[in-house]
C-alpha cells in the first residue's frame, strides 16, 4: 500500500519521501483511516512498529485541515507519555511530518526547569507531547489549560500504570472536553488498562499489530 493511498495530504506525503517513508507499516494502514474517520482507537503495539507515525499522522492532518487563517495557536493535541526520551523521540518525528504545516509542537517533561517549558507555552503551541507529573504541575499553576484539546493520545499506557502514573492520567483526562478524540496504545493489557479505556474511550476500533 502507499501513504497516498490512505487519503494523507500531499503536503504530509512530501514531508515523509523527504525522510525516506516509503510505504505505511501495518499499524498505520489500520490505524490511519480509523483516526482519519473520527473514531477513539484501542491499540495494542510495541515500539518501532511505527506507531508515532500512525496516531501524529492523522492528528496533524486535521489539525492543518481546520486550521483558521491567523487563530491564535492553542493545545489541541495532547500526547501523554512515560518518559522524558519518549517525548523527546516523539516530538522529533512530529516535526517531521509536521514540517510544511505551520503546525508547532512543545514537549513537557520533568527533573529540568520548567521555565522554557512556560515559554514555549506563552508563545503559543497546537501540539503537546507531555510525561504526566509535570504536565499536572503546570495545570496546577494554571501555564497550561487543556480546554481546546480535541485529541489525546496515551502512549506507551501499560508504562505509565507501572510507573504509578495513573492517577495523575486519570486527572489530566479529567481536564480535557468530553468531545474529543481519544487513542490508547499499550504494549500489553493488563486489567487496569482495559478498565481505564473503558472510562476514557468511546466505541474504540481495536487494532493489535
Ligand atoms: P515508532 O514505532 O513510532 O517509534 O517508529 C519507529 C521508527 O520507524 C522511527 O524511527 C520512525 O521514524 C520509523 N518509521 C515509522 N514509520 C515508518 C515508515 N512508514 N517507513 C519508514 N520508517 C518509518
Amino acid at each position: 500500500m502507499k501513504f497516498s493511498e490512505l487519503n494523507i495530504i500531499e503536503r504530509i506525503q512530501k514531508a515523509l519521501t523527504l525522510s525516506g517513508y516509503e510505504a505505511p507499516t501495518a499499524i498505520q494502514e489500520q490505524a490511519i483511516p480509523i483516526l482519519l474517520s473520527g473514531q477513539d482507537l484501542l491499540g495494542s503495539a510495541q515500539t518501532g512498529t511505527g506507531k508515532t507515525a500512525a496516531f501524529a499522522i492523522p492528528i496533524l492532518q486535521k489539525i492543518y485541515e481546520t486550521k483558521e487563517h491567523k487563530a491564535p495557536r492553542k493545545v489541541q493535541a495532547l500526547i501523554l507519555t512515560p518518559t522524558r526520551e519518549l517525548a523527546l523521540q516523539i516530538h522529533e518525528n512530529v516535526k517531521i511530518y509536521a514540517k510544511y504545516l505551520n503546525i508547532i509542537s512543545t514537549t513537557i517533561y520533568g527533573g529540568v526547569s520548567q521555565k522554557r517549558q512556560e515559554e514555549a507555552l506563552k508563545r503559543g503551541v497546537d501540539v503537546v507531547i507531555a510525561t504526566p507529573g509535570r504536565l499536572l504541575d503546570l495545570m496546577n499553576q494554571k501555564i497550561i489549560s487543556l480546554q481546546d484539546v480535541r485529541y489525546l493520545v496515551l502512549d506507551e499506557a501499560d508504562q505509565m500504570l507501572d510507573m504509578g502514573f495513573i492517577k495523575d492520567v486519570t486527572s489530566i483526562v479529567d481536564k480535557t472536553p468530553k468531545k474529543r478524540q481519544t487513542m490508547l496504545f499499550s504494549a500489553t493489557m493488563p486489567k487496569q488498562i482495559e478498565v481505564l479505556s473503558k472510562q476514557i474511550l468511546v466505541n474504540p476500533e481495536r487494532i493489535a499489530v
